[in-house]
């Protein structure tokens, strides 16, 4: 298990368990189950986890249900998936719907503390007499009802006496703070909303800043790690643990929440991308979707390395989808078998070529790392060739196909192009060239050279598939800055080529990566392919500056 990168927060623990403030590691990771996870998440998954590894302390998955309109099964089942796919186990599984009678009873001891009031202003009133950043804000005129009365009050909007909207408890704190998190957040909401774990059994619920920090204590978590929008609420954490009378006393720290170019990473966001249909679902490939990013290929290690290696930083910034990029890669580099795939396919006749007559190439699986053996692959008269690389009319410098040029066939032989066939509209449909014996691949053969090198597939026996090829769904660089990302959308995201595959491909099955001879990795496609019909994603190309 490798160990995270240094960063500040593991200097603060380091510092933490040497002052004794803390015996043991324990972190959480506290998705909200209202969508799917991202390559965000990743980010948090993977610091929160492998932090408490390195110092051999305990993370738990927590769900941070506290917002039941919005939160369904679905979510926690597909969260649950994720985080083991990337390779993680949980200490305890817990919820924060666990801890809902819990901070009830906290809210009443606020309550009579006189540190909570009952508040009936309107959330639009309430936005009013809040203030500003240059303005302090205004006392609620149910500021200084009596203790009774709240605890009256509170009970009754349990019991699911009031609509929603029309009253909630209020931390008493300070209207004139200078940071507004402070003056009198809300502490508790009626909700009717049926929750997907505790039903119909609560009509308030509790807000994130209240709910959070109090589920931090109740586990036992030393290192609340949270991203920075949550900095001015540090000080509302720590009154939440203070005046609650919280035994154990987590402290949060914020962090730079990971953003990534051509993509957005909010979940509301991403919703709305599956709601209305723009994409097939949370996991399409195009998805920054830890489960998209499954599909199209990706592998937990190569997230995981990303996600260590850019490392964690106190200011916000945007990292190069290159990277991602870059570290897949780099992971299916010596893993991947490299075979041979003609995504846009031209027929090719060697007309001097037997008829009726197949011998098997050898091919190497994997040029740069010897022990993934070697496979063998038909060759014959007939034989598929990517339509790009031939052209009848080609520019200096082309060295592919052209009528009367000469090509080395990869694994097999050089072939010469001699006739161009073409239907009525003057369309290229077949070549016909011929081969030279003498130049079979590994036959040691240098008399003459030639300078390129082209792949094919052996006609009779390939095998059809889909080849599906994505640009980002979302450019950032098309419009100005504060334009709607869904005017964003990129509308060549998807394309889908039809060709074919070598036959040893057969078996294929869902999740399988190969290096297809230069047009880069490929995934099976694990929720579409078919033993009848193969379809691949393609995860990456070979290198970023491979697309013309
Ligand atoms: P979203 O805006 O996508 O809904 P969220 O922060 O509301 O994100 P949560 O489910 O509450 O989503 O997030 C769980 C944890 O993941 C939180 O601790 C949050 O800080 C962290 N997290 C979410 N997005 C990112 C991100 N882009 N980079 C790093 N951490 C993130
Ligand atoms: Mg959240
Ligand atoms: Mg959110």
């Amino acid at each position: 298990n490798k160990t995270s990168s240094s960063n500040f927060i593991k200097n603060i623990v380091v510092e933490d368990l040497k002052s004794g403030r803390v015996q043991e590691v324990i972190t959480r990771f506290p998705p909200e189950p209202n969508g799917y996870l991202h390559i965000g998440h990743a980010k948090s998954i993977c610091l929160n986890f492998e932090l408490a590894d390195e110092f051999k302390g305990k993370t738990n998955l927590r769900f941070d249900d506290t917002n039941p309109a919005k939160e369904d099964t679905e979510y926690v089942d597909a969260i649950k998936e994720d985080v083991q796919w990337l390779g993680f186990h949980w200490d305890e599984l817990r919820f924060a719907s666990d801890y809902f009678e819990e901070l009830y009873n906290r809210a009443v001891l606020l309550i009579k503390k006189g540190k909570a009031y009952v508040c009936d202003l309107t959330a639009e009133q309430t936005r009013e007499l809040r203030g500003s950043l240059t303005e302090p804000g205004k006392d609620s005129p149910y500021r200084n009802r009596s203790v009774e009365e709240n605890l009256d009050l509170f009970a009754r909007m349990r019991a699911g006496e009031f609509k929603e909207g029309e009253r909630v408890l209020r931390a008493k704190i300070d209207m004139a703070s200078p940071n507004i998190t402070m003056r009198d957040p809300v502490l508790y909401r009626i909700s009717h909303a049926h929750h997907h774990r505790t039903g119909d059994a609560w009509h308030i619920y509790p807000m994130y800043d209240y709910a959070h920090p109090l589920s931090d204590a109740i586990e036992g978590i030393s290192h609340s790690i949270c991203t920075l929008e949550f900095e001015d609420h540090r000080p509302l954490y720590d009154w939440a643990i203070a005046e609650c009378e919280m035994e154990s006393q987590p402290r949060q720290y914020e962090f730079a929440r990971l953003n990534v170019t051509n993509t957005v990473m909010s979940k509301r966001y991403l919703k709305q991308l599956v709601d209305e249909g723009i994409v097939d679902g949370w996991d399409d490939p195009r998805m920054p979707t830890i489960s998209g990013m499954r599909r199209k290929g990706f592998t937990p290690e190569a997230i995981r390395t990303f996600c260590r290696e850019i490392g964690i930083a106190k200011s916000n910034s945007v990292v190069d989808e290159r990277n991602l990029e870059h570290f897949i890669r780099e992971d299916l580099k010596l893993k991947a078998l490299r075979t041979m795939a003609v995504l846009r396919p031209l027929k090719v006749v060697i007309t001097n070529y037997p008829e009726g007559q197949t011998e098997l190439l050898d091919a190497e699986n994997n040029a740069e790392n010897e022990e993934m053996g070697v496979r063998q692959i038909p060759f014959s008269r007939e034989i598929y060739i990517e339509r790009d690389d031939f052209m009848e009319n080609p520019p200096s410098k082309y060295f592919r196909l052209f009528p009367g040029n000469e090509v080395r066939l990869k694994h097999a032989y050089f072939i010469t192009c001699q006739d161009v066939i073409k239907d009525e509209n003057g369309e290229v449909v077949e070549l016909h060239c011929t081969y030279d014996p003498a130049t079979k691949s590994g036959s040691g053969f240098n008399a003459r050279k030639v300078k390129g090198t082209i792949h094919w597939v052996e006609a009779s026996q390939a095998i059809p598939a889909d080849f599906r090829l994505f640009e980002p769904l979302i450019l950032d660089e098309s419009k100005e800055e504060d334009t709607s990302f869904l005017e964003r959308i990129n509308p060549n995201s998807l394309q889908v080529e039809q060709g074919f595959v070598e036959p040893n491909m057969r078996e294929a099955a869902g999740g399988d990566k190969f290096q297809f001879f230069r047009h880069g990795y490929f995934n099976v496609d694990p929720k579409d392919s078919t033993s009848e019909k193969l379809i691949f994603n393609r995860i990456v190309s070979l290198k970023s500056s491979f697309d013309p």
